[in-house]
């Protein structure tokens, strides 16, 4: 008798996800696209009466932002980095020979100034630092990456690569506590408006080990972190696919954000899992895009 197909193996037979022989590494085929872009610009509608600044960074970020942002104390073990060869003709002689054998040609590779974006909202603190002060009404970024985390795995929604869009905060206490009030109703009327049944829950982020316990039950105590979850995988263990983040004076502190009045600017983001929003629809509304729900199609594509 035949296995019955995992989820993953129908949004791959589906042709949704391509896969590459890597887990948690995929392509996207035509009809994920559509929604996506879909998605996309229904997440620039849902802001765009803030008027937030638009920016696109690469997926690649300054090593030495990266290090000053203290990711490596909470993530060490999501972090990617990128090297590169840097030898000599011998030393290319022997990589060849390496990958010749099967042995590791990767060894003499060195880090270079560049690491992988962990979270989209990322690069947009050094860069508000570099301008200078800031504006007594903060700021307001919308921001999109391609994110690594290093955490293989074959649920769908769990991937190594994929893109996250943001709108990020940066202000005082107060501006940052309404701006992400006014994202959790509006995160779950955008959710609702696609046909996808969620909830709202207090959560934590994955730190690492025992001191990451420790953050993790004070980031909760302090109700600093919440998600949005659906029901994608079908598991019965909804995922998280919207975030809404208060990092108190934490990244503030770090790059020295002063508002006027010289207090340190708090920051706050609302973090959008593209690929799993999308993977939602498709669980909750089927494969065939002419068959889903003509109002959740008119949401997505008002103009078609
Ligand atoms: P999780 O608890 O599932 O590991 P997280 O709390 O670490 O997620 P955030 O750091 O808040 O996630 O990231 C913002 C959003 O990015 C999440 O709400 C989610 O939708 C998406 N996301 C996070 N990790 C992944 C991943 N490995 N694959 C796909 N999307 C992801
Ligand atoms: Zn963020």
């Amino acid at each position: 008798m035949d296995a019955i197909p995992s989820w993953l193996d129908r949004l791959v037979a589906g042709g949704l996800l391509i896969p590459t022989g890597v887990d948690g590494l995929y392509g996207s085929g035509a009809a994920l696209e559509r929604v996506l872009d879909g998605l996309d610009a229904l997440i620039t509608r849902a802001g765009e009466a803030d008027r937030p600044e638009r920016v696109r960074f690469p997926p690649g970020a300054s090593r030495s932002d990266f290090e000053a942002s203290e990711y490596l104390k909470g993530f060490p073990h999501f972090a990617g980095t990128v090297h590169s060869f840097c030898g000599d003709e011998r030393a290319h002689r022997e990589v060849l020979r390496c990958v010749e054998v099967g042995e590791d040609w990767t060894v003499g590779q060195r880090a270079t100034d560049i690491v992988l974006t962990p979270a989209a909202c990322y690069p947009v603190y050094p860069m508000l630092a570099r301008r200078g002060p800031m504006p007594a009404e903060g700021c307001l970024v919308d921001v999109l990456s391609w994110c690594f985390r290093r955490e293989p795995s074959n649920e769908p929604t769990r991937m190594q690569m994929f893109r996250m869009r943001e709108y990020v905060r940066i202000g005082s206490p107060e501006q940052v506590a309404a701006f992400r009030e006014r994202w959790l109703e509006r995160g779950q009327a955008l959710v609702a408006a696609l046909g996808l049944p969620h909830a709202i829950d207090l959560a934590n982020d994955p730190f690492f080990g025992r001191v990451g316990r420790l953050l993790a039950d004070n980031q909760r105590a302090q109700q600093l972190k919440f998600e949005l979850l659906i029901e994608v995988n079908g598991t019965g263990a909804p995922t998280a696919c919207l975030s809404f983040n208060y990092h108190l004076d934490h990244f503030g502190q770090i790059w020295r954000l002063a508002l006027p009045d010289g207090t340190v600017a708090h920051t706050g983001c609302v973090a959008f899992g593209m690929e799993r929003i999308a993977l939602a629809l498709f669980r909750h509304h089927g494969f065939d895009l002419a068959h889903w729900p003509e109002t959740v199609r008119r949401v997505l594509w008002p103009k078609s």
